[in-house]
């Protein structure tokens, strides 16, 4: 099982340093952040160490993705908001801090003005068709490799 030394999370993960831990199986830890956007702010990430959506297995990914329903039920019952957002950075450019994966599960109640909407740009169906067969491309050479 892959894990690193200098990893934050996975000293969670081995109890080297404390946390708030809320489910913790053979594939997956969920516990609180100890930086909360809100109260409840709950991070899920895969037991063996990996840093980003592009560096785990799909097997792995489908073991915690599958814990995100109850989880995030467990979320809006123990705090009572209206709703979650379920945030990943993926990568430093992205806002990832931790280079471990993680999930936020981030409980928000109506204008509770904690996450800015992202600022979104037109596009033309031209460009929208040449990025879509480029993606097919890309995931047809992915099928054949
Ligand atoms: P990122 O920016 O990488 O997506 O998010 C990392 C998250 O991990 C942040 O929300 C931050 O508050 C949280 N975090 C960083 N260090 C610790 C820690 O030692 N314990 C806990 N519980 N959360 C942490
Ligand atoms: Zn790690």
């Amino acid at each position: 099982m892959r894990s690193d030394d200098s990893c934050i999370f996975c000293k969670i993960v081995q109890s080297e340093i404390p946390a708030s831990i809320v489910l913790q199986n053979e594939a997956t830890v969920a516990f609180l952040d100890i930086n909360p956007i809100a109260t409840g702010h709950l991070l899920v990430i895969p037991v063996e160490h990996c840093s980003t959506v592009t560096d785990i297995s799909a097997e792995a990914m489908a073991r915690l993705a599958g814990e995100l329903p109850r989880l995030s039920q467990v979320v809006l019952e123990a705090t009572g908001a209206a709703a979650l957002n379920l945030i990943c950075n993926s990568g430093k450019e992205a806002g990832q801090e931790v280079p471990h994966l993680h999930f936020h599960l981030i409980p928000r109640y109506v204008d509770d003005q904690r996450i800015l909407r992202a600022n979104r740009m037109a596009s033309d169906e031209e460009s929208r068709k040449r990025m879509c067969q480029k993606m097919i491309d890309v995931l047809v050479r992915e099928e054949s490799d």
